[in-house]
């Protein structure tokens, strides 16, 4: 039988950092083994979703390239792919379980339920519902939850990543699996379609791992097979080791990554290494290589710590070997303002002063916009009158510009810095900019020639 996995977003905010790494890993395992990805949406906490997140998620998924075989928008031999759509299968599931015994209806309040969790925290030890509702069935009440009838016993499987998991299934109360709206729980829905949609890895994050005996004594109980693995990937932890947050750290949000210019295919590769090592000293990882290298047994157990300044390496890297028109292209959303020919000529300086594409509207952003013309002191405006005197007839052109600013500086008496800092001031705006004679040549003659003169207050 073939490979079947799947991630299972909930559209309820941002598309999740977790989501795209998840994914990363689930398409490597399916195409490894020639299998299939399934993207299932999660949507049952009606609260919280919105059908704009659903969008993200593909949006941020395809901006990845980590494309799905079947889903919500694809369809597929097991439709519908969004759990909002699959509702009365739940409800007919569950109503087995009842008919088979496995599964009661529960009519206590969350004020009584309070009352014993409260009783139990008093007397010091762990809460587990009374099973009241199966012994003693309350008469005349009419809202319900439905509860799963724990099993108990050691409930045991394989983890990719973890090897043999044990764990102790009488320490799992009676727990809800269908809420008193009429809604399923995560813990029943997603063993319930994981079944019925034939996935026989489960491949997700660590937070999830305690979830799995759960959701285990349910395959059992529904009579399904159980799916042949698990793999629970590490936690992505910010860099001190703590958790993140959706609020306090961007970083969780794909559509930043997006923004500020990092290339898909850098951040799949730092994604890669997050969790995984090689074994190696390797660390640039194109998908294809990462298709022959990628194992779960080299899948570390640890929270993996977020790091910007290695993701920062890793995408410079990238960037650097793009060809120019490859690299021309990607930064054409973030210049809108410039011709394809200035973009062009702007890539010899930039290409090596980039680790994120956003950086470039940082670097030329003088090209279209005016800068507030410095003051200068006397000193200062000689210099800047000596370079307007080599510049004036100079062919526009980066070399020839750099060969006559660099007899000029010669003749000043002056270092280069302290020449080209106000130069760099007057032309951007700003004390860092590309090399001076390409920060030059990449505005029009008569435009550079206007900005150094108005800061000397010459007259041609
Ligand atoms: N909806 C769950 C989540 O987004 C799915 C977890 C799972 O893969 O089972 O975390």
């Amino acid at each position: 039988m073939s490979v079947r996995v799947r991630i299972a977003p909930s559209p309820t905010g941002f598309a999740h950092l977790g989501t795209a790494s998840t994914a990363l890993y689930n398409v490597l395992f399916a195409r490894q083994q020639d299998g299939t990805f399934v993207l299932r949406i999660d949507d049952t906490d009606v609260e919280r979703n919105r059908p704009e997140y659903e969008a993200l998620i593909y949006e941020s998924l395809h901006w990845l390239r980590l494309d799905w075989d079947e889903g919500p928008d694809k369809g597929g031999p097991h439709a519908p792919y969004r759990q909002s759509e699959r509702l009365d299968l739940y409800k007919e599931e569950a109503a087995r379980l009842i008919t088979e015994r496995k599964a009661y209806r529960c009519y206590c309040t969350p004020e009584e339920l309070e009352t014993e969790r409260r009783q139990a925290q008093s007397e010091k030890r762990a809460y587990k519902y009374s099973r009241r509702c199966l012994t003693n069935p309350l008469e005349g009440r009419s809202v319900f939850a439905v509860r799963f009838k724990v099993p108990g016993g050691d409930v045991s499987f394989k983890d990719m990543v973890r090897g043999e998991m044990h764990f102790d299934g009488d320490l799992i109360g009676d727990f809800i699996i269908v809420k008193s709206d009429g809604y399923p729980t995560y813990q029943f829905a997603s063993p319930v379609d994981d079944a019925l949609m034939k996935i026989t890895h489960v491949i997700r994050g660590e937070e999830h791992l305690s979830n799995t005996p759960y959701q285990l004594m349910l395959v059992d109980a529904l009579g399904y097979e159980r799916p042949r693995a698990y793999a629970h990937m590490p936690l992505i932890l910010a860099k001190d080791g703590s958790k993140m947050s959706k609020r306090k750290h961007p970083e969780l949000n794909v559509a930043i990554y997006r923004e500020q210019g990092y290339l898909p295919e850098a951040l799949l590769n730092y994604l890669a290494l997050l969790g995984w090592n090689p074994g190696t000293a390797q660390e640039i990882f194109s998908f294809d290589d990462l298709l022959t290298a990628f194992s779960f047994e080299r899948v570390q157990h640890a929270g993996a710590r977020f790091d910007w300044e290695k993701l920062n390496w890793i995408n410079g890297e990238y960037i650097r070997k793009l060809s120019d028109d490859e690299l021309a292209s990607r930064l054409r959303p973030f210049l809108p303002q410039l011709d394809e020919a200035t973009v062009k000529r702007a890539i010899p300086p930039l290409r090596t002063r980039m680790h994120k594409l956003a950086q470039a509207v940082d670097y030329l952003d003088y090209l279209w916009t005016e800068p507030a013309p410095p003051t200068l002191d006397a000193e200062t405006i000689e210099r800047v009158k000596s370079a307007i005197n080599v510049l004036q007839d100079m062919p526009w052109q980066a070399e020839a510009i750099e060969s006559a600013l660099e007899k000029a500086v010669a003749e000043s008496g002056v270092g280069k810095g302290k020449f080209y800092t106000p130069l760099r001031d007057v032309l951007t705006g700003k004390k860092v900019s590309l090399p001076i004679h390409y920060t030059l040549e990449l505005l029009p003659k008569e435009v550079a020639l206007q900005r150094l003169q108005r800061a000397t207050n010459v007259r041609v």
